[in-house]
């Protein structure tokens, strides 16, 4: 818990980083956590918030703008190990997975069952669902699909309650 960690974009992106960018990608972090399930979001958003601990959710750290991410030593959630299809229904094409799925894996798993993720770009290897939802990607499949909100029937987000200090599960469903 108290290595050092320090944060690099991957290869892939380095040659495609325009210089400004360098600056961000400085970034450290004195803590990474990696939940393996909502509920462990759920209690280190609960801890950091009783606590003021910024934090900063990480995905496949694919972004351009930096997002993902630490500048000020925030204490970095990264989603690799929530990476779990959870359903498919073949005939609706309606897919429930968790936030840390890799986008290639995704194609690929739909693929088998002849179907196509809306969604497809060149960093598909490495970039995670949940961070294509939080930068409502848009990508190769773009003019055919439309950008990922468009495809979006549901989330569940972990959020405060009202009270401000309490974590809790929020199912979402659009129509
Ligand atoms: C080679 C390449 C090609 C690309 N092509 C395109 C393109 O054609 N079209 C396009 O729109 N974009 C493109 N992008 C950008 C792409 O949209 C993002 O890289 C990708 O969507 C980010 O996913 P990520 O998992 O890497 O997220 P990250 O970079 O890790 O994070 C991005 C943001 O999402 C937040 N975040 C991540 N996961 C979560 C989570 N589970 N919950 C809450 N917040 C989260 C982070 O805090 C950060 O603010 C490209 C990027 C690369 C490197």
């Amino acid at each position: 818990m108290n290595a050092k960690f320090r944060c690099h974009f991957n290869d892939t992106c380095t040659t495609l980083l325009p210089k400004f960018i360098d600056v961000q990608r400085g970034g450290q972090s004195s803590v990474v956590l990696k939940p393996k399930s909502t509920e462990e979001v759920s209690n280190i958003l609960k801890y950091c918030n009783e606590r003021r601990l910024a934090v900063c959710p990480q995905g496949g750290n694919t972004g351009l703008v930096g997002g993902s991410v630490p500048v000020f030593d925030e204490i970095i959630i990264n989603f690799t190990l929530m990476n779990k299809v959870i359903s498919l229904d073949e005939i609706s094409g309606a897919l429930i997975c968790e936030s840390g799925c890799i986008l290639e894996n995704l194609d690929n798993y739909v693929r088998d069952r002849n179907l196509i993720m809306p969604l497809d770009l060149g960093a598909k290897g490495t970039c995670q669902i949940g961070g294509n939802a939080s930068t409502n990607a848009g990508g190769l499949r773009l003019l055919r699909y439309g950008n990922l909100h468009g495809s979006i029937l549901g989330i569940e987000a972990v959020s405060k309650n009202k009270k401000g200090c309490l974590i809790n599960i929020i199912y979402f469903r659009s129509t």
